[in-house]
């Protein structure tokens, strides 16, 4: 046997691979088997291109673990490597770049860690690795190499004679948990699931039915198939156009399995200014975001990196389902880094135009399909229109809004149609909204009363979009429908008269501020119809707005006392008339609060002790 040093300069950089470079030791596996994937496509170019001469026959890649002896064992049957190609890609390539590796990274705390030592990760895992490799070059001898986690090594003959490379890894003992089947098994599927050649892990049983002449029951027997854990060619390396809808649900199906269906897909592919491929799912989401995410698999020529692509896709597009395969998104570097890179910024950029351009073409060829789907895309589109300046000018065109009889239309049309009556003296165009129906009924009903339209805007995303919407766009504002009474949602100029003297007014005002003298109410009198509610509870838009904010983000509301707005309507008969002419003070109070309870009550606001008193008084009315 020859014997040798790997490097002589470098120190023994061993106990750091082993020790610091990942915090996943399991990545050896990916690296490992890359390796080999690689070494099979090499050899197919070669042949293509007539250097390698006839039927290269099965290529498949066998992974294989002996608990027995404690190895792993990787064999491919790819390239080979002849003993000048040993000593220079696995003592001076693999080894140098190694140590550059650590180098460069010793210092940054957050490696991102994929792709970069390559062969050396073995060491991570194993006390001894030995390549046993042939190359496909005849006349080349096959080798074998080894070495034992320090920086000597030695090469000698091998008897083997079918080309390619076996990997044997000797597990160290504190590696054990890669001994067991399952573990490599799932590990394979987890970083191997897609990749171009053919992984095989052993055996597994298959049930088969054939059918017997003659007899009626098909009879099923057991086989041994073998367990071939990948797909090698995933949808998103084929053309769009070989593909129809059933293939992407299947695909789907393979991804989530037991997941609802998707609306709809993208297919990406894009070789120029950087290459990316990938299918973009657009799955059912519901008024809900957050359980959905990191649903998008990022690959690398379809090697698994991670799920984890929130420096890749703008945040809004995690959301989405999956898997972005490019070879272009540098991987060994951290992830401030990833954010700034020019490339990773075209692919986000490019990502989001696609995006944009599919729902685009979906809102232009089939509204009405789109208007079916837009409940489970609207989160999406106005999270993305929050967060995302470009997004925001597209998804302006399509982005739907909806009204409490169901009706969708987008700004555009929706502005057009409430613009007529809707518009104040300042020349804004007032968009009322509830995000309650239900607890909003009688002051929508107002609303229609005088031909105004309510929106409904109820995910909880919605004030953040009303806020980028008010930014956004000129000459608009947003009220809720409880913000202030009907009449003044639209203010003009005109004012109706009050049917009340000064001296009468204030009686009422004194009146119904000793009884609605919660802390933080305001009274405040108007001339509102006759037919408006006697009292209503306002509640300032902008007030709300803040403190609903502040909720969100999960901060303290006690910045912000609850205050709300009492507000009077001194043209009601009940008011005008029926109170003031009340006998006695007593009786014009219990009037008072009355009305000043119904419109808690209208609101939602009457608890406890009053909502009983209030009840009892009730029936005692009816009575
Ligand atoms: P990388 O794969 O990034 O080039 P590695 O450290 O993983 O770096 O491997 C170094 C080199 O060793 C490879 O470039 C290749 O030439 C050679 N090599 C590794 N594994 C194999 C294999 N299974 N078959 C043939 N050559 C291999």
């Amino acid at each position: 046997m020859q014997k040798g040093t790997i490097s002589v300069q470098t120190e023994n950089i061993f106990p750091i691979i082993k020790k610091f470079l990942y915090s996943d030791h399991e990545i050896f596996l990916r690296e490992l088997v890359s390796n080999a994937v690689d070494a099979t496509t090499k050899l197919k170019t070669l042949s293509s291109k007539g250097e390698v001469k006839g039927d290269l026959g099965d290529l498949t890649i066998a992974v294989s673990v002996d608990k027995d002896n404690k190895t792993i064992t990787i064999s491919d049957k790819g390239i080979g490597m002849s003993e000048e190609e040993v000593k220079k890609y696995l003592n001076q390539v693999a080894f140098s770049s190694a140590s550059e590796f650590l180098d460069k990274y010793k210092d940054e705390a957050n490696i991102i860690g994929h792709f970069g030592l390559g062969f050396y990760s073995a060491f991570m895992v194993a006390s001894k690795v030995e390549v046993v490799t042939k190359s496909y070059r005849e006349d080349a001898p096959a080798v074998v190499w080894e070495c034992e986690g320090d920086p000597s090594y030695g090469i000698s003959d091998s008897d083997k004679t079918a080309r390619g490379t076996d990997v044997i890894l000797h597990i160290a003992d504190d590696s054990a948990e890669f001994l067991e089947k399952d573990r490599i098994e799932n590990l394979l599927r987890k970083y191997c699931r897609f990749l171009p050649v053919a992984i095989q892990f052993g055996t597994r049983k298959e049930t088969v039915y054939e059918e017997a002449e003659g007899e009626e029951d098909a009879k099923s027997k057991e086989v041994e198939v073998d367990n071939i854990i990948n797909n090698t060619n995933p949808i998103w390396k084929k053309q769009a156009t070989e593909l129809k809808d059933e293939d992407y649900k299947q695909f789907y199906e393979e991804l989530y399995p037991y997941s609802q269906a998707p609306m709809f897909w993208i297919h990406l592919n894009i070789d120029y200014p950087f290459n990316l491929t990938g299918v973009l799912y657009f799955p059912k989401l519901g008024n809900s975001f957050e359980i959905q995410r990191n649903k998008i698999q990022l690959y690398s020529n379809q090697v698994y990196v991670t799920d984890d692509v929130k420096e890749i896709v703008p945040e809004f597009l995690t959301l989405l389902h999956g898997v972005i395969d490019s070879p272009d998104i540098p991987l060994n570097v951290s992830r401030s880094y990833l954010q700034s890179d020019s490339n990773v910024k075209k692919i986000t950029s490019y990502i989001t135009r696609k995006v944009a351009d599919r729902l685009q073409e979906l809102f232009k060829n089939n509204r009405e399909e789109y208007e079916a789907k837009w409940n489970d895309l609207a989160v999406f589109v106005k999270y993305g229109m929050i967060t995302d300046e470009k997004f925001f000018e597209k998804a302006e065109k399509f982005a739907l809004f909806k009204n409490v009889d169901g009706k969708l239309a987008t700004f555009e049309e929706y502005r057009e149609m409430i613009k007529p009556l809707q518009t104040d003296k300042h020349d804004r165009t007032i968009f009322i909204y509830t995000n309650s129906p239900k607890d909003h009924d009688s002051l929508i009903k107002a609303c229609k009363t005088k031909g105004y339209d309510v929106l409904v805007l109820d995910t909880i995303i919605d004030n953040h979009f009303i806020q980028q919407l008010e930014y956004k766009e000129e000459k608009i504002s947003f009220i809720r429908v409880d913000a202030e009474t009907v009449d003044q949602l639209v203010q003009k100029d005109e004012q109706t008269e009050s049917v009340l003297g000064e001296k009468e007014q204030e009686k009422v005002k004194s009146l119904f501020e000793k009884v609605a003298s919660d802390p933080g109410n305001q009274v405040v009198l108007k001339p509102l119809s006759p037919e408006d509610a006697p009292v209503s509870i306002t509640r300032s838009e902008f007030m709300r707005r803040m403190k609903e904010m502040q909720a969100l983000q999960g901060s303290g509301m006690d910045g912000f006392p609850d205050s709300v707005t009492v507000v009077v309507n001194t043209n009601h008969p009940l008011v005008a008339g029926k109170l003031l002419k009340a006998k006695g003070e007593e009786a014009k109070e219990d009037l008072a609060r009355y009305l000043y309870r119904l419109a808690l009550l209208n609101h939602n606001m009457l608890k406890g002790e009053e909502l009983t008193e209030f009840i009892q008084k009730t029936i005692a009315m009816v009575k």
